[in-house]
C-alpha cells in the first residue's frame, strides 16, 4: 500500500505557513514504514528541532482504479479516519529553499500515525465534517471538511491521473490552521466530531 498526500489544502493552513493557495492539488507521498498504528507511541527522530504535528482526515481507497472520473470517485472508498502528518519543518524549510523534495521531512519512520476507520455509510455528510487536535491540554488544530480548497472526490480523480489507486492505500486530504511542534513527553489526541480516535505519545 501506499499513503498519498495533499499540501495546503486549507487556505488558513496555507497562510500561516507563507504559502500560496494552490491552483491544483499538492501532493506527496510517504511509504507504508511511516505508519503508526493503534496509538503506539511516537519516537521523536534526533535529525530535527521542529517536528509539527498536522491533524488530516484519511481517506482509505477501497476499489483499483486509474482515471476516475469526480462523479464516480466515491465509488473507490467507503471508510475514513483521521492521521497525523508529521512535519520535521525545519528540514523542509532547508529543502523548499533548495528547491528539493521533501521526503526527508514527510517519510521518516512512523511520520503518519492513524486512527482506526469509521465506515462512510455511518456519516451524514464527509464534506461537513468536524475534526480537531488536543495538544496536551489544548484543542489545537479544529477543522471542517468543507473548508477543503479541494474536496476528496476531486482529490481522488486527480491523484488517480498520476497514480493508480489500490484497495488500502490512504489519502491524507491537508491539515487546517493550528500546526505546531511537539517535544518528547507531549500527548496528541485526535477527534473526528467528538469522538476520540487516535491518541499518541511523543517520546
Ligand atoms: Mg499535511
Amino acid at each position: 500500500m501506499k499513503i498519498i498526500c495533499i499540501g495546503r489544502n486549507y487556505a488558513e493552513h496555507a497562510k500561516e505557513l507563507g504559502n500560496e493557495l494552490p491552483k491544483e492539488p499538492v501532493v506527496f507521498l510517504k511509504p507504508d514504514t511511516a505508519l503508526l498504528k493503534n496509538n503506539a507511541d511516537f519516537y521523536h527522530p534526533s535529525f530535527s528541532d521542529n517536528i509539527q504535528y498536522e491533524a488530516e482526515i484519511v481517506i482509505r481507497i477501497n476499489k483499483e482504479g486509474k482515471n476516475i472520473q469526480e462523479k464516480f470517485a466515491h465509488k473507490y472508498y467507503n471508510q475514513l479516519g483521521i492521521g497525523i502528518d508529521f512535519t520535521a519543518r525545519d528540514v523542509q524549510q532547508e529543502l523548499k529553499a533548495k528547491g528539493l523534495p521533501w521526503e526527508k521531512a514527510k517519510a521518516f519512520n512512523h511520520s503518519a500515525p492513524i486512527s482506526s476507520f469509521l465506515d462512510i455509510s455511518e456519516i451524514e455528510d464527509i464534506q461537513a465534517l468536524d475534526f480537531s487536535l488536543q495538544h496536551n491540554d489544548r484543542i489545537a488544530q479544529q477543522g471542517n471538511t468543507r473548508d477543503m480548497i479541494f474536496k476528496i472526490n476531486h482529490l481522488i480523480s486527480y491523484i488517480s491521473t498520476f497514480i493508480l489507486l489500490k484497495t488500502g492505500d490512504l489519502i491524507f486530504t491537508g491539515t487546517p490552521s493550528g500546526v505546531g511542534t511537539v517535544k518528547i513527553g507531549d500527548h496528541l489526541k485526535a477527534y473526528i466530531n467528538e469522538r476520540e480516535m487516535l491518541s499518541v505519545q511523543v517520546k
